[in-house]
């Protein structure tokens, strides 16, 4: 059997920042897989002291936003942050230029 990429996955790469719907965290990609991501989540562990531990988790490519790439078209150069929503969305120069109510024609993958 063939293991297919998911179409958001083929976009991320380690070192990317991700955001779950799922869990409200935000989180640095450190490995990808086909359909889906491994993040570090810091946790408290210790009680005496407080520690804080880094506990790896796999994040499923459908609840995850890759903020590192312009929310609209996916490119990565001049980007800057969009703060409409409280998510660190990034947006590129080219799609900044257009009206957010026409953003829906310039999407191509999930919007
Ligand atoms: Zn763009």
């Amino acid at each position: 059997m063939k293991i297919r990429t998911h179409p958001r996955i083929g976009a991320i790469c380690v070192g990317d920042e991700v955001y779950s719907y799922r869990y409200h965290l935000f989180a640095r990609v450190e490995a990808v897989f086909p359909a889906a991501v491994c993040v570090k989540i810091a946790a408290i562990g210790g009680v005496h002291p407080l520690e804080l531990t880094l506990i790896p988790q796999l994040w499923r490519a459908d609840d995850i936003e890759n903020l590192s790439v312009c929310r609209y078209c996916g490119g990565r150069s001049d980007l800057s942050l969009e703060r409409e929503t409280g998510i660190p969305f990034r947006v590129c120069a080219h799609c900044r230029i257009v009206p957010p109510q026409e953003h829906r024609y310039v999407q191509w993958r999930w919007w």
